[in-house]
């Protein structure tokens, strides 16, 4: 059975004030969805550290009353977030080594990553940058310009990652300017955007974005970031509708955490949800070992017993890949 969709209007009963674009106070979250901060372990130092940060439209998709709701727990500061934990390190990626140069990093064959922007339209706590040294970068968006001209003087590159933070919090004419500026270079062929817009706040794939994403020579490739099926509501549809309409490739990738996805059934109805709105799942994570997100972890061998059940599950078209990433390999490992 295909799950039904969920649908934005399920949790009306909040009735969230309708001019509020994010929340960045936890503890009024926790008053609208009647939960107290001793039922969420909440943490001000956690929240302080790393801050809190949600759109209204993903609040939306929360349910009411309930501490252990899959989305809520993607972006609620607790107090395991302070507990040390020996495996888990600031950049565990080892992303320092690979920036050749502010907010550009290659690390991979044919492939460029540009970071675009620190901002997020959400914080979520898991995030392997939470702790990254944006303000080391001086001002991304001044790098941009040098950053296209190591690009052009490499004609291995074939396509350029957009990500950052999230690279739709560019404004549409920032997004046009580069779009335009990576145009000039013939060797590159497809552009690739990391974004968590379409799902956690849908009204920023407006027209003028489309028109952006469209009036281009490159092929456009969009890797949505869903790690469950009640991040999908009618305002997520639509603008994926839009998105596909415009041509844009949409892969997805998720993230395995722990309470939120680590287990077969929740991750079929995923990819059912997926290929339904004609998404290929492209990747699911591993967690980066970053700090603060120890309580995230599903251990290999929880995560290899899933992995096999949905396999057996799905239709190969429709399995994600299970992958780490680890500091100085050529690309992701399969797990
Ligand atoms: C993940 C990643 C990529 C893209 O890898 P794919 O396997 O092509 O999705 C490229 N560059 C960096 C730095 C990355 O972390
Ligand atoms: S980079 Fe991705 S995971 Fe990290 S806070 Fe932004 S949207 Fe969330």
């Amino acid at each position: 059975m295909i799950p039904r969709i969920q649908d934005e209007n399920q949790f009306k009963s909040k009735a969230i004030s309708k001019d509020k674009a994010y929340y960045t106070d936890p503890l009024e979250l926790l008053k609208q969805l009647d939960l107290t901060p001793q039922q969420m372990f909440f943490s001000a130092d956690a929240a302080k550290e790393f801050r809190f940060k949600v759109p209204a439209s993903y609040v939306d998709k929360i349910e009411s009353g309930n501490p252990a709701d899959p989305l809520l727990m993607q972006i609620f500061p607790v107090q395991n977030e302070l507990k040390p934990s020996a495996a888990y390190s600031k950049d565990p990626l080892e992303e320092a080594n690979s920036l050749c140069q502010p907010g550009l990093l290659q690390k991979y064959d044919g492939r460029a990553l540009m970071l675009v922007t620190p901002s997020c339209a959400i914080n979520c706590r898991y995030c392997f940058r939470r702790h990254y040294p944006y303000d080391d970068q001086g001002h991304l968006w001044g790098a941009i310009k040098k950053n296209v001209q190591l690009i052009l003087q490499d004609p291995s590159i074939k396509e350029v990652i957009l990500s950052g933070g999230d690279p739709l919090s560019l404004s549409n004419a920032r997004l046009t300017e580069l779009i335009s500026m990576l145009e000039l270079i013939p060797h590159i062929k497809r552009l690739r955007f990391h974004s968590r817009f379409p799902i956690v706040e849908p009204g920023r794939i407006n027209d003028e974005l489309l028109q952006a994403l469209n009036n281009n020579r490159f092929q456009i490739l969009m890797v949505l970031h869903i790690n469950h099926a009640q991040e999908m509501g009618s305002d997520t549809q639509i603008s994926i509708e839009k998105l596909r309409k415009n041509n844009v490739i949409l892969l997805n990738q998720s993230v395995l955490l722990k309470g939120v996805n680590d287990n077969v059934e929740t991750l079929r109805q995923l990819s059912e949800l997926l290929i339904e709105h004609h998404i290929i799942p492209y990747y699911l994570h591993m967690l980066d070992k970053v700090q603060g997100s120890a309580h995230f972890e599903v251990s290999d061998n929880h995560a290899g017993r899933i992995y096999q059940q949905l396999r057996d599950a799905l239709p190969g078209y429709m399995l994600p890949r299970l992958v780490r990433e680890i500091a100085g390999e050529k690309s992701k490992l399969p797990v």
